[in-house]
């Protein structure tokens, strides 16, 4: 899938890798690197044509080839490049408001879980999006069992009070923000409506 990407998205020639000194002496990522373009064309269109062929002979290796392989990039494009529009417009944002990124399970099963992205850019260091049990995230679990067979490691997640205190965060300015719209639009009712939010956040701690 990372080479799909790779072969719409890493064209590219004059990039610069100062930045990842650890990456540039693993020599099978070199590896891959060199040879990007080549290993794209045959792991996104020639192995689905070629399984198609062995599996039913020409109209097989068609098939594999537009559906295997042409229609897979298209749809593997579409939801990679959705996580830059549709993430940044659809949804809830309950970890920040501080930019337009937005949590959308309906975006998730589209995105292999980034539609979690309000939480993607608030905690980036996370190598999870959707954190809650109940949230779908097969690329954190597909990185979480590659732990397990040492292909991945030091997993880095954000503490988990870290999270409560964003979440607590923006369901109080949400809150104050619904008092001061209800309260009115005249000065008195402006100024009756912020000490209510400032006691209710006193009590609140
Ligand atoms: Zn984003």
């Amino acid at each position: 899938m990372r080479t799909s990407a790779g072969f719409c998205s890493n064209s590219g020639r004059n990039r610069r890798f100062d930045n990842v000194s650890d990456l540039k002496k693993d020599p099978l990522v070199m590896w891959q690197h060199r040879h990007i373009h080549l290993l794209a064309v045959l792991v996104s269109f020639g192995l689905p044509t070629l399984l198609g062929a062995l599996w039913d002979g020409w109209i097989g290796a068609l098939g594999g080839f537009l559906i295997g392989g042409v229609a897979k990039v298209v749809v593997i494009q579409h939801g990679t490049f959705l996580i830059n529009s549709a993430c940044h417009t659809f949804g809830r944002q309950p970890y920040s408001t501080r930019c337009s990124a937005r949590d959308s399970f309906f975006m998730a099963l589209f995105t292999f879980g980034e539609g979690y992205h309000n939480y993607h850019h608030e905690f980036q260091h996370d190598y999870r999006n959707g954190v809650k049990p109940w949230e779908w995230d097969p690329t954190k679990w597909l990185i979480w069992s590659f732990s397990k067979i040492g292909l991945t490691s030091s997993l880095r997640r954000a503490r988990a009070d870290l999270v409560s205190l964003s979440e607590a965060n923006v369901r109080k300015t949400v809150t104050s923000e619904q008092v001061i719209s209800k309260a009115g639009k005249t000065p008195n009712e402006r100024h009756l409506a912020h000490k209510i939010t400032q006691e209710s956040s006193l009590t609140a701690g």
